[in-house]
């Protein structure tokens, strides 16, 4: 850097340019967007601030699988983002079980597409822009503003090289995993979950491969486990003939070596033959349980900046959708009242416990479990399992299963009766642990009471599971 340009950025440290809006999201992704057309939409000011270019924004590390689509909020009509739904005849999983040399077809109840993840969020940026957000690229945050009593009132952000700050009367960071701004917010005065760790998520990969021929399993998201433990491998069908192939471990594993391993998957399957790669992209993704809080005064987390991801699969979309939504409108409850302390942001941590953070929190459970088992002794017990137990243990997030389901489980599975016997002591606790979910508390002052109960039955787990405790 010359002196003159280092004159110049000092001077605008020193003097920076100031942005004024009523909310700054951070991030440009689902989260962000469902954010910022929600408070656009009631009139507000409201800037989203991307690292990306315009260009770049909105190409997401992914595997493409969106789920619940039908239902999503409307702050972006839904009409706005059909265009990118490539595959729409998806309905089951195939989960390839080489082990046991068996492959189970599992029916995927709801609205299940695999869409074009960059058309998608061009056409989400699209969505918030027309309700009213400006967005603002190329901007990159770096430092966020509290006041001396705590209250984040902005952020710090680099522009071409030039200083520029936001104030707000709140910050929605949609940052994505492992969001920088967490770093840099002083959270002691606050109930935000600042028990994160890296072991608690998957570093995962995936590539957008052409092949020449239709696949034959166009209709199905086909799953198969890694060679290590919590590693699995995705193909998802955008069409018959351009794929989503990729693959993730959860990172308390041996590291796996993510391109070289989805290069000899790949190379191992004859309908990939003379397959061509056309975009590669891997992230970090929260497999976890969502964020106990995610506000502070002035400031909320939303999607994978607070864990909104079902831990078992990976999905995040639906859950940053939503998140962003809900804080939306909980910021303009703030902004209506004049009242942006955590009494007032609260409903939003409600609102997310209530519609899908307390059966997430119950589905980590099974990635707990999975942990401390053996690859191979979990996969004979699931390829043992009749489809539709598994079906019912998979989506309906408690799993009831009926006496006669029960006994066809016991029978078709036997030899596999002591991890079955196991397995349910496992569903129990994970039962209790999302009845106590629902007790999630109405207000700040008693989060600390309801973690306290929460942990006890999260030691019981720990000790029916033998893992290692993961929080
Ligand atoms: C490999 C992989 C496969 C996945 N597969 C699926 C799937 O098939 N289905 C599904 O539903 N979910 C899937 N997910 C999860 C899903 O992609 C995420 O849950 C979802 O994108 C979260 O949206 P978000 O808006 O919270 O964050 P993101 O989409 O990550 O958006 C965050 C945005 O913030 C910007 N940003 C970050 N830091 C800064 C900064 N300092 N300054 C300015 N901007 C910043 C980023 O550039 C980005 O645009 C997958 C994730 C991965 C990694």
């Amino acid at each position: 850097m010359s002196t003159d340009e280092n004159e110049t950025a000092e001077d605008s440290s020193a003097n920076p340019r100031t942005e004024s809006v009523d909310v700054v999201v951070v991030g440009a992704g689902t989260s962000g967007c469902y954010a910022a057309a929600t408070i656009a939409n009631a009139g507000y000011d409201v800037a989203v601030v991307e690292r990306k270019s315009a260009e770049e924004a909105g190409h997401i590390a992914c595997g493409d699988a969106l789920k619940g689509a039908d239902a999503f909020p409307d702050a972006i009509p839904k009409s706005q983002i059909e265009p990118a739904f490539t595959n729409t005849e998806v309905d089951h999983g195939r989960f390839e079980i080489p082990q046991e040399d068996t492959v189970l077809d599992i029916p995927v109840p709801g609205e299940l597409a695999v869409i074009d993840r960059w058309e998608y969020g061009r056409l989400i940026i699209e969505g918030a822009d027309e309700a009213g957000a400006e967005f603002h690229y190329d901007t990159v945050v770096q430092d966020v503003t509290q006041d001396d009593d705590g209250v984040v009132t902005g952020i710090r952000a680099k522009h071409d090289g030039d200083v520029v700050e936001y104030d707000a009367d709140i910050v929605i960071d949609g940052a994505g995993a492992l969001s920088l701004l967490q770093d840099k917010v002083d959270f002691s005065d606050a109930t935000f979950d600042t028990n994160v760790s890296y072991s608690q998520f998957c570093s995962a990969y995936r590539e957008v491969v052409e092949v020449p021929e239709p696949v034959e399993w166009s209709d199905a998201l086909v799953f198969k486990p890694a060679d290590v433990a919590a590693g699995y491998v995705w193909y998802f069908p955008r069409t018959e003939t351009e794929i989503n192939a990729g693959l993730g471990f959860q990172m308390t594993e041996e590291p796996m070596k993510l391109v070289d391993d989805l290069k000899k998957d790949l190379r191992a399957r004859p309908e990939f033959e003379g397959a061509e790669v056309v975009d590669k992209l891997g992230a970090a993704l929260p497999t976890r349980r969502p964020y106990d809080s995610a506000t502070a005064p002035g400031y909320m987390a939303v999607g994978d900046a607070a864990a909104h991801v079902n831990p078992t699969t990976g999905g995040g979309i639906a859950g940053a959708a939503y998140a962003g939504a809900y804080a939306g409108e909980q910021a303009i409850v703030a902004l209506e009242d004049d009242d942006v302390s955590e009494e007032t942001l609260w409903r939003y941590n409600q609102r997310v416990m209530d519609h899908f953070g307390g059966r997430y929190a119950s589905l980590d459970v099974y990635n707990i479990l999975s942990t401390a088992v053996d690859v191979d002794d979990l996969m004979g017990l699931i390829a043992s399992l009749p489809g539709e137990n598994l079906a019912e243990a998979l989506y309906s997030g408690t799993t009831s299963f009926s006496p006669a389901l029960l006994l066809q489980t016991a029978v078709s599975s036997y030899g596999h009766w002591g991890q079955i016997w196991n397995f349910f002591k496992v569903k129990r606790l994970a039962d209790e642990l999302m009845a106590h979910y629902d007790r999630y508390p109405t207000r700040p002052s008693a989060l600390a009471g309801w973690q306290d109960e929460r942990d006890r039955i999260m030691d019981e787990i720990y000790e029916v599971t033998g893992a290692d405790p993961k929080y």
